[in-house]
């Protein structure tokens, strides 16, 4: 029998399962399993990584540095040793500095692992080289400004409870494909208590497939859906008046205001029936236990913080955070209290310095002034755990970006991405089982040390390590650069109250989750004022507020289709791939076969196209070339493609984000990514 070790799963996913992993040798593993005594893994994780030893012994991983040889994007490039890799890098950072300011060099990362040390040690160099600082939109800024908007911090209701509820509503995200132990709980409470699950998604998802109803909306209108649900409620007399009297800042504004936001109303925008409306409200107002789950889907949309907020005020309004299996549950990443300072260099930190959004990158290569702060151009980028040139909007500007001749980009990676290709410098990355690291979840409660289990492959090294690297050669002076990652680990750990590294490695975990009355909230909301706010000032959330709904409502901001883009397109994530990882593993890539739209079939009849055919999505900012797949779980009129598949799995090269604007989320930013119009033709 092999060794069995913990572990954590160190993908961008909330779940963070706690993990079981074999260790075949100093070098190999074997099969990954979920943790059976995490009592949130329970045993369980989705399935792409329990065959994570494909990953991490695919013959295709990087293994040695490489230096560009032929022109940018021409895929050429020749073998090179560390040294000269690391020499060359710095170089061309210092150079870059000494030409435009040190705000030229702009170091892109995110959460290609969510280990703290080994992905957030970057903006340790950034700080204490004063570069370009990055202002984080791609994922959650949106949901994170509607979510404090209304209950003030990321914290909430154990997701555990759902196994205690009768009703569990899952809004906006898809665990049956990843984040799968959120069906586990749901899956006790149908087993034990005959509970109902309700999903609401812009398409029959496959956590849609197996609910008990399926409430398909136009996307980019859940404010509408919650308003209205919040209409009855009132009209009905099951709106908790006593609750919110001690609990939130203004009812009867809120109650006045949901007058005219009848299910009626909400029929037009969207789609829905009124009767379903009707049923939906009086289904969650007559349920006791009744827990949602909310998810970042609703959030990818330029009114996606109005919509996380307006489904926020929905247990507020019906006074369910007081009963346990009941509330609302979004992220417990406030939760940990963990000091940062040493990870991050956050005694460097220059808030003066430029901060350039990660989600505009293709118009900051493309040197647009606003997007660049009226700053220097980047002309050097440092680039770890992202793949930009696929995962960003507008990807045929970030193509267009990443090809100047005057930029220089180093990518640290585990495979040759499409952002790779684009690199003058190309150095290999270990993975989660060849290096320590601590990870936080947001979709549960537990702090996890991931210590190394194996030896890395030969040729690879840790970010942490490349980021040392760096340091000496560019005479970067900070404690963190001195030290290992373990080391990191420990004093992290120990100026943050909690256990060293070797204690924490022998308990695996510890759940933070706080009692009862504080997750629900019942003596304080964690708003100054104690109270939920059904009425946000949205100017403490962003600086991009104007215009915002004083209450909840449908913010009406939307690409919304028109004559030319007559169909709304959501950009969904793939079952089997997660962002762009796994789109190297072969399994993956079977299970997904190739990238697809699914089309209504009455869209379908009336375009003349059949299932297979090869189609054209397109709109102002360019063409992108897949296969129809009819499918009636959408409503007429929506497209959604699964992705997200690499640029050149496209015909042409063109990925499916090429589509998606730039076009910043209110009121701090943040990526649109399900709020395209778009138009659609036979190729
Ligand atoms: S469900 Fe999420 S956290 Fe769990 S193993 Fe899969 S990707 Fe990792």
């Amino acid at each position: 029998m092999p060794a069995v070790f913990p572990s954590a799963c160190p993908h961008d996913c909330p779940s963070t399962c706690a993990l079981e992993v074999e260790r075949l040798d100093e070098f190999h593993i074997g099969k990954v399993r979920g943790a059976a005594a995490n009592s949130y893994t329970a045993g369980v994780i989705c399935e792409k990584v329990s065959r994570y030893a494909e990953r991490v012994h695919h013959p295709d991983r990087l293994r040695q540095p490489l230096r560009r040889k032929g022109a940018k994007a021409s895929g050429e490039f020749e073998a090179i040793s560390w040294d000269a890799a690391l020499d060359e890098t710095a170089e061309a950072f210092a150079r870059a500095a000494q030409r435009d300011g040190s705000e030229a060099v702009w170091p892109l990362y995110y959460a290609g692992t969510m280990g703290l040390v080994q992905r957030d040690g970057i903006e340790r160099l950034r700080h204490v080289m004063r570069w370009s600082r990055q202002h984080s939109t791609i994922c959650n800024t949106l949901v994170d400004a509607g979510w404090r908007a209304g209950v003030g911090a990321k914290m909430g209701p154990d997701p555990r409870e759902m196994g205690e509820s009768d009703l569990i509503i899952v809004w906006g995200t898809n665990p049956a494909a990843t984040q799968v132990n959120v069906m586990t709980h749901i899956a006790r409470a149908r087993r034990e208590r005959g509970a109902k699950l309700i999903v609401v998604d812009p398409y029959r998802s496959a956590t849609a497939k197996v609910a008990d109803e399926h409430i398909c909306l136009r996307p980019g209108t859940d404010g509408a859906l919650a308003c209205a649900i919040m209409h009855v409620l009132f009209r009905d007399g099951h709106a908790d008046r006593e609750y919110m009297r001690s609990h939130a800042d203004a009812p009867q504004e809120l109650e006045a205001h949901l007058a005219t936001r009848t299910p009626q109303w909400a029929a037009g925008i969207t789609g829905l029936g009124a009767a379903q409306i009707e049923h939906l409200a009086k289904r969650y107002a007559l349920t006791e236990r009744a827990f949602i789950r909310l998810g970042f889907g609703m959030s990818r949309s330029r009114n996606g913080a109005a919509n996380v907020h307006a489904v926020s005020c929905l247990a507020t309004v019906a006074g369910k955070w007081k009963t346990r299996g009941g509330g609302t549950f979004y992220s417990n990443a406030d939760l940990y209290k963990i000091d940062r300072t040493l990870i991050k260099g956050l005694d460097r930190c220059d808030t003066s310095i430029r901060i350039l959004d990660q989600s505009r990158v293709g118009a900051i290569l493309c040197g647009d002034k606003h997007a660049l702060g009226d700053g220097p151009p980047v002309t050097a980028m440092l680039i770890q755990n992202t793949n930009p040139v696929v995962v960003s909007p507008e990807v045929l500007k970030v193509q267009q970006g990443f090809r100047r001749s005057d930029l220089f980009v180093c990518v640290h990676e585990q495979f040759m991405t499409d952002t790779a290709r684009l690199a003058d410098i190309v150095l290999p990355a270990t993975m989660f089982v060849e290096h320590d690291d601590l990870y936080q979840a947001s979709g549960h409660s537990h702090l996890q040390l991931g210590a190394k289990l194996i030896e890395p492959l030969p040729g690879t090294r840790s970010n942490h390590e490349v980021i040392c690297a760096l340091a000496r050669r560019l005479g970067a002076e900070h404690p963190g650069f001195a030290m290992s990652a373990r080391e990191v680990i420990e004093h992290t750990l120990k100026v943050s109250g909690y256990p060293g590294f070797d204690e924490f490695n022998r308990i695996h975990w510890i759940d933070h989750q706080p009692d009862f009355d504080t997750s629900h909230f019942i003596r304080a909301f964690p708003q100054a004022d104690h109270r939920f706010h059904f009425k946000p000032d949205w100017s403490k959330l962003g600086p991009d507020y104007a215009g915002m709904p004083a209450l909840p409502d449908h913010h009406a901001v939307i690409d919304d289709a028109d004559a030319e883009h007559p169909f709304r397109m959501v950009a969904a994530p793939a079952r089997s791939f997660l962002n762009t990882t796994f789109t190297e593993t072969p399994g993956s890539r079977q299970r997904e076969q190739r990238p697809g739209a699914l089309i209504h079939p009455a869209d379908c009849a009336r375009l003349g196209i059949a299932a297979g055919d090869r189609i054209v999505i397109g709109n102002r900012r360019g063409e992108v070339r897949l296969h129809a797949k009819s499918f009636d779980g959408l409503q007429p009129g929506v497209i959604v493609v699964e992705s997200v598949w690499p640029n050149s799995d496209f015909e042409g090269g063109v990925g499916i984000n090429a589509l998606v604007s730039a076009e910043p989320g209110r009121p701090n930013g943040g990526a649109v990514f399900h709020d395209t119009a778009v138009w659609v033709r036979k190729a």
